[in-house]
């Protein structure tokens, strides 16, 4: 199915009432992930104090719902149980994304974290991590980390658990073999978040300028080439499509800049542990939004409970994903009588196309970025916060000047290179 914004919901999030606050509260990190957009260790860990105003400014700027305790490598911070009792004192729910290194062999601190009313995790686990360890252990590999971590989080109980991945061309396989172990652990993973892998040159087409003065581009995000930084929400949709009839999506978020580019993709997929049926329509996904802000005030992204009571499936007579989905879920009971009697689970699964930079120089951003940030006491998209760290502002690129001769604008590339070596031999 070609993907069109009319078979599915734009998510009602704005700058001003979004469910997500991004809280970073250290930049240093106890491993390393090729893709990351942090520079680690530049500043350190935040003081508590810092982290508490972030918090409330998150909390009256945004609307918040929940906030995602993120770093650098958030359990690696001294007051990380502080951190997530205070958020859970300002009636927020607070997520911690994390790579679990710290938590690997330590249940003890899972259960300290729901104690202190963590909603629950998004594990960052994938091949391009120089983890402790698991060191060029391959994607395939890393299922037994993962089922770690799922069981453990299972155990504690009530907790939210989603396993994201940066994808890459070289791994972008990988995709199908997520989703097939995820449905496979529809009762302990509640969710999959897939972020398309992006970098910019660092010498290209384009200069760089912040404050109106050109820089060198250090982020951690300047690379040589930009030759795997191409895919985009769509080509992780269909490498999914084309292995798992039932997943569908039924919400997005547009660009800032273009209107052809969906830089959010979220379904929730229905299943039973064994048996996958469908995935909800655009209708559930939107009562859901409205139902949450107009019963809490908020708009809803996490919650803990990924159980569905069977009557939901009543929502079939006005969404036509969950008719779907009910029709396939009863032929099945048909067959297997047994699966009335199993419970019914929602799992997500996210897509995200972060910054494209266009031709013209404009870096087309998420619409409504979820995922902004305090910075400097203003809000900043969390995966160009490097840019105000290094310059103050965010970069401005600037597609460099072609030379003209007889008025023909002619392309960099057509510019002819002589090759001064040849000449001195
Ligand atoms: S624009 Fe916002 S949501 Fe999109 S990748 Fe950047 S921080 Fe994430």
């Amino acid at each position: 199915m070609e993907l069109s914004k009319r078979d599915m919901y734009r998510f009602p999030w704005s700058g001003n009432d979004n469910p997500i606050g991004w809280l970073e509260v250290t930049d240093k990190c106890n491993t390393y992930c090729r893709g990351c957009y942090r520079i680690n260790g530049m500043q350190g860990h935040k003081s508590l104090e810092q982290i508490k105003e972030e918090i409330a400014l998150l909390k009256n700027w945004r609307n918040c719902d929940n906030i995602s305790i993120a770093g650098g490598e958030p359990l690696i911070h001294p007051n990380i149980l502080e951190i997530v009792s205070y958020i859970r004192s300002l009636n927020m729910k607070p997520l911690i994304l994390t790579n679990g290194i710290k938590m690997e062999n330590n249940i003890g601190l899972m259960r300290e974290l729901k104690q202190a009313g963590v909603v629950g995790f998004t594990f960052h686990i994938d091949s391009e991590q120089q983890r402790p360890k698991w060191k060029g252990k391959s994607e395939i590999e890393l299922f037994e980390l993962r089922q770690h971590f799922a069981d453990m989080a299972k155990e504690v109980g009530g907790l939210f658990v989603s396993f994201g991945m940066t994808v890459y061309p070289g791994n972008l396989y990988m995709v199908p073999e997520m989703v097939k172990w995820a449905n496979k652990n529809i009762d302990r993973v509640h969710g999959l978040v897939f972020i398309g892998f992006r970098n910019t040159l660092m010498e290209g087409e384009y200069d760089y300028y912040a404050n109106g003065k050109k820089v060198d581009l250090k982020t951690s995000y300047a690379a040589d080439n930009s030759d795997e930084s191409y895919l985009t929400s769509r080509d992780i949709y269909a490498e999914i499509k084309k292995n798992f009839p039932h997943y569908e999506t039924s919400a997005y978020m547009g660009g800032s800049q273009v209107h052809d580019k969906l830089t959010w993709l979220v379904s929730a997929q229905l299943g039973v542990k064994g048996q996958m049926y469908g995935s909800i329509g655009k209708k559930v996904m939107e009562l859901f939004q409205s139902f949450h802000h107009l019963r809490y005030g908020t708009y809803v992204i996490y919650s803990p409970g990924n159980k569905i009571p069977k009557i939901a499936l009543l929502l079939g007579l006005l969404d036509k994903g969950v008719r779907q989905t009910s029709r396939n879920f009863w032929k099945d009971v048909l067959r297997h009588p047994a699966r009335l009697f199993q419970p019914l689970y929602v799992q997500s699964i996210g897509i995200i196309q972060g910054p494209d930079l266009l031709e013209d120089g404009r870096v087309d951003m998420c619409e409504s970025c979820p995922d902004m940030t305090v910075w400097n006491g203003k809000l900043v998209h969390s995966c160009r916060m490097d840019e105000w760290r290094l310059y103050g502002n965010y970069i401005q690129p600037q597609r460099r000047q072609t030379e003209v001769s007889n008025g023909v604008v002619i392309s960099p590339e057509a510019i002819p290179v002589v090759d001064h070596s040849a000449s001195h031999n």
